[in-house]
């Protein structure tokens, strides 16, 4: 079969799917088209048999926004050229399935950078694009879809469009954050960062409460490229939401004397000799060892640990790093996330609005550990409103993620705390996040979107996808009955 030829949508694979926090699951048949022609051309046969579909790529969002049980599922992930580079100007072409590590490798030699990067460089453009992601550096340069020009989607009517702010601007700003339920992405052109070593300068420092670590956040913006905090879950009273700050700063022209060197060999160099070790070990045998520290006794030791050996070494020095390592901590440890089996995990992440920040997160913690559930991890990032966007969750402020293990005895009661989290974020003015969400309720989504938004979402939605061919596990659970779309499946 040629790489263009559609392959039969009867013969596809029915293979099991999870999220990315493993605790979803499902029973699919899966295509992985080898063009986007072939890609365009099976959305569209799915759509004329009235088949529904469900996109997915990286399969990096943790719940089931790339899941849905028994629909067609079409994933991009092969569909990994790179098209067009442009190392004067920093625009480039790619098709929907490269990586974000991948368009690292390709351009950092370059001098330059991915404007946007999630945590996880396995997420792909069209992920991206799709969930509208957000970085480290969030308050300072905007979410991913601020430095897109434009892209083409294939549409389930087969028609092929091209979308830019000048070029079906409506749809251009609904696919973006839209999560895949209008078309599917083959083609995205976008603007990249300037950088100017391989390097980045990095520091952390340790603030013993909450308050303390966002005004740390506070006075660090105006002078570092990326910030992120690491939040102590096991924290009590006065103490509760201390952590650590991670400031990086890139590094000036002229900073680096072997720029030229460590821009190329960035990514060579990386994962580290430590992390190559690591990788070495029989493959299982870091999540079998550290299983125990997603047991509650075992958050609370490793989030003791982790405070008592950052406040230590918080001397606040400035040490360099490259890039990869500074963006992609967690990818140095191989099947981390096993470590979360059989259970897997949930993750919480509430955007809070500036003002109502401290309070808030104080709240979220407090609720969780009165329901007797400790996060494994608590990470705090700052934000910016993206109202360029019809779905954003984005807001001017800050965001706090808990990860939480789940355990099938106690499952119920945290699924409980969570949607009680989400409706304790949503009257503090917050939002939450369609890309790592499980637990959302219609009334809760209707509650987040602006009316006029999810309204122009769901006029968009009846005109390019009249049939509902496109749904996800999140559109069936939440989205769909918000928005009022209740055709039959
Ligand atoms: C460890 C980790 C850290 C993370 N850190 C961050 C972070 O810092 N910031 C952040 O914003 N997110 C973060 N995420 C979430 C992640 O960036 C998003 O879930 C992203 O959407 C995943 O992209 P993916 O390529 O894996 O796509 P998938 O998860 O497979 O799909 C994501 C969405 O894209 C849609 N889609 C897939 N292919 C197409 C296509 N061709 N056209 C249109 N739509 C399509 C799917 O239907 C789905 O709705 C993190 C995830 C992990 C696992």
């Amino acid at each position: 079969m040629s790489a263009s030829s559609p392959q039969p949508l009867d013969q596809a694979p029915v293979r099991e799917l999870t999220g990315w926090g493993l605790r979803n699951r499902v029973r699919a048949p899966v295509l992985a088209p080898r063009s986007v022609d072939a890609l365009a051309e099976a959305l569209a046969s799915a759509a004329r048999d009235g088949r529904v579909v469900c996109l997915r790529a990286g399969g990096n969002s943790y719940g089931d926004a790339a899941l849905l049980e028994g629909a067609l599922t079409l994933d991009s992930s092969a569909l990994d050229g790179i098209l067009a580079w442009d190392a004067a100007t920093g625009v480039v072409t790619v098709e929907p399935g490269v990586t974000l590590a991948q368009l690292w490798r390709r351009i950092l030699p370059d001098g330059w950078r991915p404007a946007v990067t999630p945590g996880r460089g396995g997420v792909t453009v069209a992920g991206a694009a799709a969930a509208n992601v957000h970085g480290k550096n969030n308050w300072r340069v905007g979410c991913f879809g601020d430095h897109i020009v434009s892209f083409e989607q294939a549409l389930p009517s087969g028609e092929r469009l091209t979308c830019s702010r000048e070029t079906n601007p409506d749809l251009f700003a609904a696919t973006i954050g839209g999560m895949g339920l209008l078309g599917a992405i083959t083609q995205v052109t976008m603007r990249t960062m300037r950088v100017a070593s391989g390097l980045v300068a990095e520091r952390q420092t340790a603030h013993g409460s909450l308050a303390g670590l966002l005004a740390a956040f506070e006075s660090a913006k105006e002078s570092v490229s990326d910030l992120v905090g690491w939040v102590d879950t096991s924290a009590r009273g006065a103490a509760l939401g201390r952590g650590l700050l991670g400031e990086s700063r890139d590094l000036a022209l002229g900073e680096d004397p072997l720029a030229a060197e460590t821009l190329r060999t960035a990514w060579e160099r990386w994962p580290s000799g430590l992390a190559r070790a690591l990788r070495a070990l029989p493959a299982g045998l870091i999540p079998t060892l550290a299983r125990p520290l997603t047991l509650p006794l075992g958050v609370w030791v490793a989030n003791r640990g982790q405070w008592a050996r950052g406040s230590r070494a918080s001397a606040g020095h400035w040490r360099r790093m490259s890039y990869p390592a500074a963006n992609f901590p967690l990818d140095v440890i191989p099947n981390w996330r096993d470590t979360y089996r059989p259970g897997g995990l949930l993750q919480h992440q509430a955007f809070i609005p500036q003002a109502a920040a401290l309070e808030a997160f104080g709240a979220l913690l407090r609720r969780a550990h009165a329901a007797g559930y400790a996060p494994s991890l608590g990470v705090l990032k700052a934000q910016r409103a993206a109202d360029d966007f019809t779905l954003s969750y984005l807001v001017d402020g800050y965001s706090l993620a808990l990860d939480f293990p789940v355990r099938r005895q106690s499952e119920p009661g945290l699924l409980r705390l969570l949607r009680d989290l989400n409706d304790l974020t949503l009257d503090y003015g917050g939002q939450l996040y369609f890309a790592k969400d499980s637990t959302l309720t219609p009334a809760q989504v209707e509650r987040m979107l602006p009316a006029a938004c999810a309204a122009r979402f769901a006029t968009l939605k009846a005109q390019v996808d009249p049939r509902e061919t496109l749904q996800s596990g999140l559109y069936r659970r939440a989205l769909r009955p918000a928005l009022r779309l209740n055709t039959p499946a």
